[in-house]
């Protein structure tokens, strides 16, 4: 059922205002967010759709097409996690009305989406910048997609307490069709840059509960790291800010498993800034192997791929395909392989065959361009 005629069924009435907002991949740049430095991601064409109404309860009145259960929320409580897909929508809500965009009396919010949950590509940030752009046109106060972004990513991180950075809700807010956008994680700097390729997304459909553990044991280990390396340069803020240029140095100052984390860090942070130069210059092939170097990278020294994710990428290069590297922290979940459009349907071929022969079963793939970012939609 689409939004709209879910809000019609669940209040009586037309809603007021709706909006959008995309899923998304990133295209490289892989651990380097909670380390200050860049990511590279695109908006893909999925998206999730929020549609609005005033409410008079003063309250949250919610409904979604993925359980159809109506609730109401009481958002000015503080109740962290314990609301369940609410709370997203009330961190929302309470961002508006600091933001004095909130609107009065409390709101009615149906939403439906066709952006998978849980599986990687953010369906979390689609819902809260969609949710945030559709409560403000509400309110009729006319919020840039920075602010909407900003709004959406405390909603996540301070009110909900997910330990996220700012990909999710920056790209979800600015994305344009034709473009990756490059975001410089500890300054919040963005730049559009052109992308016209064609990507496959292979979900190989291992999720590992292991994924969090994991993080949290990579993150630690980074700080450990910047912690030992502040010896050596005490200004460093971000272990992505370690000049490349003293590679050598890193690597003595760092016992293992600490250096190979580090000098992945420090690597894929020059990857990322030069495949976006390579992008601007159109040079798409050359940023293909780059993807394949950022896999390597993420296997051998961050340690964090997996055997069907290897798999992919192998079968992959023996196609043909530019490039192909696990995508969205790695442990399992979506692999992504740039194409070009002629041995499009060979390469795909050639990674369902390989996947079959190892595993039994073929891995669910789509193809995905570079897509547009939040929009509002039309009342219907
Ligand atoms: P993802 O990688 O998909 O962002 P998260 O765990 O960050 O995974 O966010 C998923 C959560 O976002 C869901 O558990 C749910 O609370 C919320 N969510 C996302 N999309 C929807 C939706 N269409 N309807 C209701 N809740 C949603
Ligand atoms: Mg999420």
């Amino acid at each position: 059922m689409k939004a709209a005629a879910l809000f019609r069924a669940t209040f009586g009435v037309a809603p007021r205002a709706a909006a959008s907002a995309p899923g998304r991949v990133n295209l490289i740049g892989e651990h380097t967010d909670y380390n200050g430095g860049p990511v590279l991601p695109v908006a893909l064409g999925v998206r999730t759709t929020v549609v609005a109404g005033a409410a008079d309860s003063g309250l949250l009145e919610i409904v979604s097409t993925r359980d159809g259960r109506f609730e109401r929320i009481d958002y000015r409580e503080n109740r962290a996690g314990g609301w369940g897909w609410g709370g997203y929508v009330a961190g929302v809500m309470r961002e508006l009305v600091t933001a004095g965009a909130a609107p009065a009396g409390g709101a009615r919010i149906a939403v439906a989406s066709d952006v998978p949950i849980g599986a990687g590509l953010s369906s979390s940030a689609a819902l809260t910048v969609a949710t945030a752009k559709a409560l403000a046109t509400l309110a009729r106060v006319p919020l840039r997609a920075r602010q909407i972004a900003g709004i959406a990513f405390r909603a996540e991180h301070d009110h909900v307490g997910v330990r996220c950075g700012i990909m999710d809700q920056t790209i979800a807010a600015l994305a344009t069709p034709g473009h990756a956008l490059l975001i410089e994680c500890a300054s919040a700097e963005t730049r559009q840059i052109p992308f016209r390729g064609r990507l496959l997304l292979v979900d190989t459909g291992v999720r590992h509960d292991l994924a969090t553990g994991a993080l949290n044991r990579r993150r630690s280990e980074c700080e450990a790291a910047v912690a030992r390396l502040k010896l050596e340069l005490p200004e460093l803020m971000w272990l992505a800010a370690w000049p490349a240029a003293w590679l050598a140095r890193l690597k003595r100052a760092l016992p293992e498993p600490l250096r190979s984390r580090a000098v992945h860090v420090v690597g894929e942070t020059a990857r990322t800034r030069f495949g976006a130069q390579l992008l601007a210059r159109g040079r798409l092939k050359q940023f293909g192997q780059l993807l394949y170097e950022s896999h390597e990278s993420c296997r051998r020294l961050y340690e964090c791929s997996a055997p069907e994710l290897d798999l992919v990428v192998a079968a992959a290069k023996r196609a043909g395909a530019l490039g192909a590297r696990l995508s969205g922290a790695g442990w399992g979940g979506t692999a992504l392989v740039l194409v070009d459009r002629k041995r499009e349907a060979r390469i795909t071929a050639a990674i369902r065959r390989a996947f079959h022969r190892a595993y039994g079963r073929e891995p669910p793939i789509t193809v995905v361009r570079a897509s547009a970012g939040m929009r509002r939609e039309p009342v219907r």
